[in-house]
């Protein structure tokens, strides 16, 4: 037989990775929660319309797509906004807006597989429907920096910049949208020599490089000159003046670090305003990211409705945490092994097993069938806490022995008083 390894891409989680990816997922939840988004669960698969309809060229050629049974056309989801834009036009469509939706989840792409990208990976995804304000904008990035600081990353600094600036130059040159699309994802890849090749006037060529070019001390001085460059471009300068607000918003509630990036570009198509990315500077590639798309959901046949999202990634969320040394506790909880002496004592020793679970213990019965010692070493070797030893003499008064593995004790214990022993 040969011996099977995962699919080109793919992981097993095992071990610390597995708890670690638990960890995190956890604490995105609990980020949800504080901040008021609800969680919604949407399939893996779905159809590959509504997976192509908006996602980018980028990522369309990057999905896992195939047929169904029932000759369908469908793909694994490159990422939850379709889904959730999906669920906006459809079942969620009267509801009171704003909406805030939680996702989490494995998503699909077919990256080439290297440190911190794989085909299949994880994503904390958040979506704010509703709103096309500045605060809706800087909730975003503030749960952002919430939940990576609650993980416990030390060092971490947000990237920010606007697509609402550079489409409204864009925009004001009378430049169609498939030819932005490409601009801006040339301009995604740090080619800008290339990028700026496809715009035809040189008014607006001067503007953008201007812009790319604005070396700020602080996001402040960036602002300030994004804004002599926008005289004469209405639209880039609502867009400057939003992402000025959504900045004030941001830096005068936390403590953030973060830089603002004139030509900082992301490969969705979708983005219409503010976009923004989390580093570490041990890795050069984001932990998470997000942006404002505000014509999305009118894509997906909806009414005009303004909203601003975030996908974390965990795999490398996981991986900055170790890098920089980050230790979690994922449960507190003492765990206990339960083992009958004799074959006599099996079914009483199944049920104490199953009431402690009851109560809330932790247990794992001893099914191999091991002699008390060698189940006792495995216990140890697996640092369990306690040992409950079932045994035919203590059973007569209703006890057991229970044995502290940490601490090397062992007393006989009450059925009764067993549950508080344990907790105590
Ligand atoms: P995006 O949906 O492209 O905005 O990506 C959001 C986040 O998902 C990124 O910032 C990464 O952390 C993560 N991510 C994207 N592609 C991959 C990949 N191939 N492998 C692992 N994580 C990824």
């Amino acid at each position: 037989m040969p011996s099977f390894q995962p699919v080109r891409g793919m992981r097993d989680l095992i071990g610390q990775e597995a708890q670690a990816f638990t960890y995190i997922v956890t604490k995105a939840r609990k980020t949800a929660n504080l901040y008021g988004f609800r969680e919604v669960i949407t399939p893996h698969v779905e159809s590959l319309d509504l997976l192509s309809a908006k996602s980018g060229e980028e990522i369309r050629q990057r999905m896992f797509i195939f047929k169904d049974l029932g000759d369908r056309q469908v793909a694994l989801r490159p990422e939850f906004t379709a889904s959730i834009a999906r669920l906006v036009t459809s079942n969620l469509k009267n509801e009171p807006k704003p909406l805030r939706l939680f996702s989490s989840g494995t998503v699909y792409r077919y990256d080439e597989p290297q440190r911190g990208r794989y085909r299949e990976f994880w994503q904390s995804n958040f979506e704010l429907i509703g709103s096309d304000k500045p605060e809706a904008d800087a909730e975003i990035v503030l749960l952002t920096n919430f939940l990576m600081t609650n993980l416990g990353l030390k060092y971490y600094a947000f990237k920010i910049g606007s697509i609402g600036v550079i489409r409204g130059i864009l925009n004001a040159d009378g430049i169609d949208e498939k030819t932005q699309n490409n601009v801006l994802q040339l301009m995604d890849k740090k080619d800008l020599d290339s990028a700026l090749k496809l715009v035809d006037s040189e008014k607006c060529r001067t503007t953008l490089k201007g812009l790319i070019n604005i070396k700020g001390e602080n996001w402040q001085e960036t602002i300030e000159k994004m804004k002599s460059y926008l005289e004469y471009y209405d639209e880039a300068k609502i867009a400057v003046e939003n992402l000025h607000l959504t900045l004030n918003l941001i830096t005068e509630s936390t403590n953030i670090k973060l830089t603002l990036e004139p030509a900082f570009a992301r490969g969705l198509e979708y983005y219409t305003g503010m976009i923004f990315e989390v580093y570490i500077p041990q890795l050069d590639i984001a932990l998470g990211g997000g942006g404002r798309y505000d014509r999305l959901i009118e894509t997906f046949g909806g009414e005009p409705t303004p909203a601003v999202g975030c996908a974390h990634g965990i795999d490398r969320v996981a991986l900055a945490l170790q890098i920089q040394g980050t230790t979690f506790e994922l449960t507190t909880e003492k765990r206990v092994v339960v083992i009958p002496i004799t074959d006599a004592v099996r079914t009483q020793a199944f049920k104490i097993a199953q009431s402690l679970r009851l109560s809330g213990v932790a247990v794992e019965f001893e099914v191999m069938g091991r002699k008390m010692v060698k189940a006792l070493e495995d216990a140890d070797k697996r640092k369990i806490g306690f040992a409950v030893i079932v045994g035919e003499r203590e059973l007569k008064e209703d006890a057991v022995v229970l044995k502290d593995l940490v601490n090397r004790k062992q007393k006989q214990v009450t059925l009764k008083n067993l549950v508080e022993e344990i907790k105590n």
